[in-house]
């Protein structure tokens, strides 16, 4: 006799192939939700996702709407009530394709290669869309019940930094009052390894222009006695960091905690990882890694300075001159503690302190999001250990993300602060925002069996 929760998983390897079928629907609607590209595609897949949230036995489905955001999809199954709910999360939107000769199929038509599936927003995140929609579809097409109350909620312009979602969840908040929420938008350690994320860096940016004319000249009847701001761009980036690539900006990094034990013992849960890790990065033979520690206690419990962009003059037009002006941007990666106001302030005066020659500097801040780290104390973190182990066949690990998801402090701030379970269905090799992104099919079922019994280990453990 099977359980409730053993008949979901059946029932879900049964009807597989469908759920990836509904799965490449999404991902062959382009929804780049970034200014510039057609606002019809964001909304085609918000409505494609509706349709398939209803066909998979939620009640309530509606786009809903906010002034300057593409559309957020929400949906129900609350059947019980004293029962506790969770709110599921997963965003519709996608990042542009980058160099489209670079992919090796067509980013909007998915292809299954070596089980992989390929194309734009396989992985980030319609994958996160269909982990949830198939595993409550097949617990209520295989039992007609789910163990607690389910929300959902999908949103548009999270690829863009979910610029309106705090207005819009005070405006939705009694709709969205939930026990626990599970948001999918995250990667696993490795392929076949469940992940909880515990920690979140933050971001700050900021663009600079340096200026030493009012115009360019001739580099031979003018080159010697003028300063270069080429070179002037140059001196100020390479003062931000030291010989290690560590930041060099005096008090930036002061309020960096060391690693607490939890975050230590996280990390040496992990296998060896420093050949992996260099391969993963595509990393050049004979290039060093800059730190002796483990890599990812730099990338997910340090802070990190890098270029995105330097334009003086361009390949195409260069030639013997001396530019009036060099434009560079800046970014960092923040942790815990570090406030982004302050680290943009100082990053500012750093810049201003260590140009040369009195050379014009112009900088203005490009965004700045702070930190999210939580305890992983409550008893949900447990639950979703035991539901991803069972759903994965191997031991969770704790871990951080380098990256910066502004939604995740957004969404925990204004919904009162109950428990966020950050559990992807990625792996190192999705290549996210990249070109070629994929999702690993194999992963993709074993989070789905996750989330099955995850609704099952979240019941007893948030029993009221
Ligand atoms: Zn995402």
């Amino acid at each position: 006799m099977q359980n409730h929760t053993e008949k979901a998983i059946a029932y879900f390897d049964q009807h597989a192939e469908n759920y990836l079928e509904e799965l490449k629907t999404l991902v062959r609607i382009p929804s780049i939700s970034f200014a510039g590209f057609p606002a019809s595609a964001p909304r085609a897949s918000a409505e494609a996702t509706a349709d398939l949230l209803r066909r998979s036995g939620f009640d309530h489905v509606a786009l809903l709407e906010i002034e300057g955001a593409h559309p957020y999809i929400y949906g129900e199954h609350c059947k019980h009530s004293g029962a506790p709910t969770v709110l599921l999360y997963a965003h519709h939107d996608v990042q542009p394709v980058g160099d489209r000769s670079v992919w090796l199929s067509d980013p909007f038509e998915p292809s299954i290669r070596e089980g992989r599936m390929y194309g734009r927003g396989a992985a980030d995140d319609k994958a996160g869309i269909s982990v949830h929609a198939s595993a409550v579809d097949s617990c209520l097409r295989s039992c007609g019940e789910l163990p607690l109350n389910v929300k959902i909620l999908i949103e548009g312009e999270e690829e863009t930094g979910s610029d309106h979602l705090a207005e819009f969840l005070r405006v939705h908040k009694d709709r969205l009052r939930a026990d626990v929420m599970v948001l999918t938008d995250t990667a696993n350690f490795d392929t076949g390894v469940p992940s909880l994320t515990v920690g979140l860096r933050g971001l700050i940016a900021l663009d600079l222009e340096v200026r030493s004319m009012k115009q360019s000249l001739h580099s031979g009847m003018w080159g010697g006695p003028l300063p270069d701001p080429a070179m002037a761009l140059a001196k100020i980036l390479a003062s931000l960091v030291d010989e290690l690539g560590d930041i060099a900006i005096p008090g930036f990094c002061d309020r960096v905690r060391p690693l607490n034990p939890k975050q230590r013992q996280g990390l040496e849960d992990l296998p060896p990882t420093r050949e992996d890790f260099r391969t993963q990065a595509g990393l050049l033979d004979g290039v060093s890694l800059l730190t002796a520690d483990n890599p990812h206690a730099s990338i997910w419990w340090k802070p990190s300075l890098t270029i995105n962009a330097v334009q003086a003059s361009s390949r195409e037009e260069a030639r013997n001159v001396l530019l009036d002006s060099a434009w560079a941007r800046v970014s960092v990666r923040l942790v815990a503690d570090m406030n982004p106001e302050a680290c943009l302030d100082l990053l500012e005066s750093h810049i201003r302190a260590n140009a040369p020659w009195g050379v014009e500097v112009v900088c203005r801040p490009d965004g700045s999001a702070g930190a999210w780290l939580t305890e992983a104390s409550h008893p949900v973190f447990e639950a979703a250990e035991r539901a991803l182990e069972r759903g994965y066949g191997a031991k969770t690990v704790y871990m951080g993300c380098g990256g910066s998801i502004p939604f995740v402090a957004t969404m925990c701030r204004e919904l009162g602060g109950i428990p966020a379970l950050l559990i992807g269905v990625e792996d190192p090799y999705t290549n996210a925002h990249g070109e070629n992104e994929s999702l690993d099919l194999s992963d993709w079922k074993k989070a789905t069996h996750a989330a099955i019994y995850l609704y099952d280990e979240l019941a007893r453990c948030l029993q009221k």
